[in-house]
């Protein structure tokens, strides 16, 4: 029931690595819980080039963002969703480079006020096009397609580059950790739904925004949906024999967990609870919250 998750891959921060024929990547330092060792930011083709979520707006990795850019023109810059690990460089790099932003909108403010999780939300998020699913976009050498995959985010869009069957997956499926999928920005629904999508489409290789690349795709999906189904399943089993509270559930699933990711195994404990309330298997004392009892609708 194990995830085959990858943790040691060689990098320098702020160095320009070759990945592909088509695909450069320079990582962040910005490393954390949620990061992993950092924001990597993906450059797409050779002269024309595309960026894929540029990153934190540091000094330093602005520096080595445009040092890996000299002499290319850039066209594109594709953001995966609005979290502050991925997007904040969008806007000064599209303003340098004179090209436009691409992604889904969102709108924060309406959004419900419930606690954020990961490194945050970029308030300023606001890309000039917003992309639809299965919209393509041609560079010199390169085609990029859209792929909406709600879940971590509703915003979340992955981009195949068509010429070498490759997606970068963003914050949607990573090689290092299971993906944060927190109500109400992130539902798990539509995450497995999301995860399904993806597969279909048999990639050779995901290139993830935070550690390494994965290129087992097909099993390492199955095993990231399975591992949604096996957690459902003890979700049920604790309800049936606890006390019907998120702490008590995380606490019992969650053995030996980074202390820090507390939080975060809860919110992910009541998107599954929120789930399999849509589904009538499971009732709770009042709206779906972190702190309202759960209980399993007998048949
Ligand atoms: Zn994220």
């Amino acid at each position: 029931m194990s995830i085959p998750f990858v943790k040691d891959f060689d990098f320098k921060y702020g160095e320009c690595s070759v990945m592909s024929p088509l695909v450069k990547r320079v990582i962040a330092n910005n490393p954390g819980p949620f990061t992993y060792t950092g924001t990597g930011v993906y450059i797409i083709g050779n002269k024309e080039v595309a960026i894929i979520d540029p990153g934190p707006n540091t000094p330093e990795h602005k520096n080595a963002i445009k040092k890996a850019l000299t002499g290319k023109k850039v066209t594109h810059i594709f953001l995966t969703h609005h979290h502050l690990d991925h997007s904040p460089l969008a806007k000064p790099l599209a303003l340098e480079y004179g090209c436009n932003i691409y992604g889904l909108s969102i709108d924060i403010k309406k959004r419900n006020s419930f606690p954020s999780l990961e490194a945050g939300e970029d308030n300023t998020f606001k890309p000039d096009i917003d992309v639809k699913c299965g919209d393509l976009f041609k560079g010199g050498e390169w085609t990029i397609e859209a792929i909406h995959t709600p879940g971590h985010t509703s915003n979340h869009v992955c981009y195949a580059l068509r010429e070498e069957n490759l997606l970068f997956s963003g914050d949607h499926i990573m090689g290092w950790s299971t993906s944060v999928v927190s109500p109400y920005e992130g539902h798990m629904g539509d995450y497995i739904n999301s995860l399904k999508k993806i597969k279909e489409r048999n990639f050779s290789i995901i290139f993830p925004t935070h550690g390494t690349y994965i290129d087992k795709v097909d099993s390492f999906i199955d095993a990231y949906i399975n591992h949604r189904y096996y957690r459902e399943k003890q979700i049920i089993e604790a309800l049936k024999t606890g006390s019907g509270l998120i702490l008590d559930i995380v606490k019992k699933l969650y053995l030996g967990l980074d202390k820090r990711l507390y939080p975060a195994a809860a919110h992910s404990v009541l998107s599954h609870l929120i789930y399999l309330r849509e589904k009538g298997v499971v009732m709770a004392t009042a709206d779906n919250g972190l702190d309202c009892h759960y209980k399993i609708i007998e048949s």
